[in-house]
């Protein structure tokens, strides 16, 4: 057996080992990881860092909030770190490694049940290693009237980590935090707190009332190490009567300002209810195309280019992917508004009927009904090399906002010859623009190139005013700085009060005691 050399920091071999032999009384020996072959897994990694940057010294496997429990308790008497994951396929922000090495992978996966479902609430009750496959297969073969609003990372990621990391999906329960409702979070003194109202004896109100009594705490445990989250209550998506998903098609690359405007009024006025994704063309492309198949020129691909590429096709620089949901006359009454708003912007309005077959429409199409498929992974294809980091600021949903970031991105990316590859997320009053910067991770150049650029990324977004909303492990304590000192302090201080000994996840979002 090849044994892992990392150790966590400050502790010692013969410590390590005896904390070793007690997990496995917790686990069993099968559930305790550190042999190297069957920890490649979780040290596998696609951000800009090297991999025994965030090494880890081991994996557990817990079945039970018991032995969470159990394994905490190992943890702090040894002081030996844990990060947990979910279903750990945090893909472009970390994978399932840690933010600094020598911790153990906390492997919650098999802790994967759907505990409840209520018909007549729309909600559910879930483990941690319930994957958004799991929960539509549970819908589908009961036939239930509900919707789930998954990310574009497809069916094997799952929906607590995605809520923890405030991730986004694109159904109008696409804000996937604000659809949780109650936590039961196992803290490092081994207690469990339950949020909202889950702290009372008998409540039936758990997965239905967020706030509770007194200071609302679920926040505190998303993005965050001040807890290990082992139950999550989800709110799911009556399945609308219509469903009327569209595309308008933007021709030029400054059009993205205009674009932005009319979806933000639309989107602000409840006419468009789901998360709007204007999608950028060279990220749809790199779905099915390899660039060097088409792209020959040196540097980062221009727009001049990428006109000229998809002028003869007729495909769009920009696309508004979004839908209309409701009664067939609410739909027939925003379609309407949707037409009259889009009318003199230069954009084509394009229905399913004019579109159908399109393979990125039919993606889009799906995700916006919570349907999932792997068809975004094609992007790591694209230069190949295994390299992807998500760079996702956030700013105003105004149209000049819009073109300044998109200029602003553009010119950082073509410093360093990366391709300028996303889309906005557009919300009633905020977007995001999500764009993966893709590299080849087995080209130490190229790592190094990309971990330059994404560093540049956050401190030149950052001195416009721009935070990102998440970020992978090589980049959280540079992030964290955006977000000014006293943010920093107080989090570190809530660290302290909860977690004294730093044994949950240290380095998570740049937080250490
Ligand atoms: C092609 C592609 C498309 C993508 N599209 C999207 C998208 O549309 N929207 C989006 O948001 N993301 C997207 N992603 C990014 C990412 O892959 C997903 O966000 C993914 O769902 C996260 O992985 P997971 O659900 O397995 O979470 P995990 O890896 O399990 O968890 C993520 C992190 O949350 C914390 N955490 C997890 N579980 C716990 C717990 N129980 N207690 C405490 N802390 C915990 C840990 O820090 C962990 O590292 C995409 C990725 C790819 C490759």
């Amino acid at each position: 057996m090849n044994e892992i050399t990392v150790l966590p920091p400050n502790v010692s071999k013969a410590e390590f080992a005896r904390a070793i032999a007690e997990y496995r009384k917790i686990l069993g020996n099968h559930n305790v990881i550190v042999d190297m072959e069957r920890l490649a897994p979780y040290k596998k990694i696609m951000v800009p860092n090297p991999e025994q940057q965030h090494a880890p010294a081991g994996a557990l496997i817990a079945e039970s909030v018991e032995q969470v429990q159990a394994v905490l308790a190992v943890c702090s008497k040894y002081r030996i770190p844990v990060w947990p994951i979910s279903t750990g396929k945090n893909f472009g922000y970390g994978t399932a490694a840690p933010a600094v090495p020598g911790q153990m992978v906390l492997d919650l996966k098999r802790m994967n049940k759907i505990l409840e479902f209520d018909p007549v609430l729309g909600t559910v009750l879930l483990e941690p290693g319930v994957t958004y496959q799991q929960l539509q297969t549970y819908i589908d073969e009961r036939n239930l009237p509900f919707w789930i609003a998954g990310p574009g990372a497809g069916s094997l990621v799952g929906p607590v980590g995605q809520s923890l990391e405030r991730g986004i999906g694109y159904t109008p329960y696409g804000d996937h935090f604000a659809h949780s409702c109650g936590m039961e979070v196992v803290l490092a003194s081994g207690e469990v707190l339950r949020t909202g109202s889950g702290g009372i004896t008998n409540t039936k109100a758990w997965q239905s009332h967020k706030y509770g009594y007194g200071p609302v705490l679920d926040g505190l445990f998303s993005q965050s190490n001040f807890g290990i989250v082992t139950k999550l209550g989800l709110w799911l998506m009556p399945a609308p009567a219509t469903y009327k998903p569209f595309l308008v098609a933007f021709a030029n690359h400054e059009d993205i300002g205009k674009a932005v405007e009319i979806t933000q009024q639309l989107r602000l006025k409840g006419v468009i209810q789901n998360t709007a994704v204007i999608g950028h063309a060279l990220y749809a492309l790199a779905w099915f195309a390899r660039r060097a198949d088409i792209y020959t020129e040196p540097g980062s691909v221009t727009d001049e280019w990428l006109t000229n590429f998809l002028k003869p096709k007729r495909l769009p620089v920009w696309g508004v992917n979004a839908a209309l949901y409701g009664s067939e006359e609410r739909v027939a009454a925003d379609w309407k508004t949707v037409i009259e708003a889009f009318k003199d912007s230069g954009g084509m309005l394009l229905t399913q009927e004019q579109l159908g077959g399109d393979p990125a429409w039919e993606h889009g199409k799906g995700l916006m009904a919570g349907r999932l498929d792997m068809v975004e992974y094609g992007l790591y294809n694209w230069r190949g090399g295994g390299g992807s980091a998500w760079f996702a600021p956030v700013m105003q949903a105004r149209g000049f906002e819009a073109l300044k970031t998109m200029r602003l991105g553009k010119s950082i990316l073509a410093e360093y010859g990366f391709d300028f590859m996303g889309g906005y997320m557009v919300n009633p009053r905020d977007m995001t623009l999500v764009i993966d910067l893709l590299f080849d991770r087995s080209n130490p150049a190229e790592l190094q190139k990309a971990h330059e650029c994404f560093g540049r990324l956050i401190r030149e977004f950052g001195a416009q005013g721009y935070g990102v909303y998440r970020t992978n492990i090589a980049f959280m304590e540079q992030v964290a700085d955006i977000y000014g000192p006293v943010k920093k302090i107080v989090n570190q201080r809530i660290k302290r009060a909860l977690d004294p000994k730093g044994i949950i996840a240290p380095g998570k979002s740049g937080i250490r005691i």
